[in-house]
């Protein structure tokens, strides 16, 4: 089994590279997915979140109200830390977690967009990294996600750079292309990591023992 950490900017594509991996038989682990869980009610990081931030943060029901915890968060950057120091570990916990869950898989893909910002590389066997340049990214993110503008470029502000990504890449995907571009060479990343023996199936003229 081999484990891949796939990364990027906002709008980058890591989404669209995490379901050409899908469809080629590759499990996915969703960092997002995961802090979406851990706050659920009854997650382990809600009791954190309510000592930390206090009870208001809470709705009625006892559920989560994420625009209170992103008032309260994002408008101090000691808050920011805060919730950061509760999240990035459990996160991370439960993503080891869900990684070793499927021996059974070829290939796990760990999409999580601030892997080389959260140190969590040591997780993944080999760091993909989905690269398009900052104007692509916000254009995407706002005319195609129909994320705000404002809120797009103060998430970029607290990601890697683009180079600090990069550095981090033992394989870069260009998505800055047209579609088929990227699938191409999602293609060509499927079949290396064949041909090398960490995909799905087993190398080639390897010595039986
Ligand atoms: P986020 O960080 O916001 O979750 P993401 O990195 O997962 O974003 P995607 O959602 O995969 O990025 O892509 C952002 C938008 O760009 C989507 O609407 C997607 O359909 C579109 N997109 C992705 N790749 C391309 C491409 N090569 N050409 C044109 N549009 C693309």
């Amino acid at each position: 089994m081999a484990r891949i950490g796939l990364t990027g900017g906002i709008g980058s594509g890591k989404t669209t590279v995490a379901a050409l991996l899908a469809d080629r038989g590759a499990v996915i682990v969703d960092a997002d997915q995961i802090a979406r869980d851990l706050v659920e009610p009854g997650g382990t990081a809600l009791g954190e979140l309510v000592t930390e931030f206090g009870p208001r943060i809470l709705q009625a029901d006892g559920s989560l109200s994420r625009g209170e915890l992103a008032r309260m968060a994002f408008g101090d950057p000691r808050a920011t830390e805060r919730l950061n120091e509760i999240m990035h570990p459990l996160i991370r916990a439960e993503a080891a977690r869900r990684l070793a869950e499927r021996p059974d898989a070829a290939l796990v893909v760990y999409d999580m967009p601030l892997l080389v910002e959260t140190g969590q590389r040591d997780l993944v066997d080999l760091v993909v990294v989905v690269d398009v340049p900052e104007d692509v990214q916000v254009d995407r993110a706002v005319r195609l996600r129909g994320l705000d503008a404002a809120d797009v470029s103060r998430r970029m502000a607290v990601q890697a750079t683009r180079e600090e990504r990069l550095a981090a890449a033992d394989v870069v995907i260009d998505n800055a292309g047209d579609p088929a571009d990227t699938v191409r060479q999602v293609d060509e990343l499927w079949q290396e990591l064949v041909v090398y023996g960490l995909g799905p199936s087993d190398p080639p003229n390897t010595v039986p023992g």
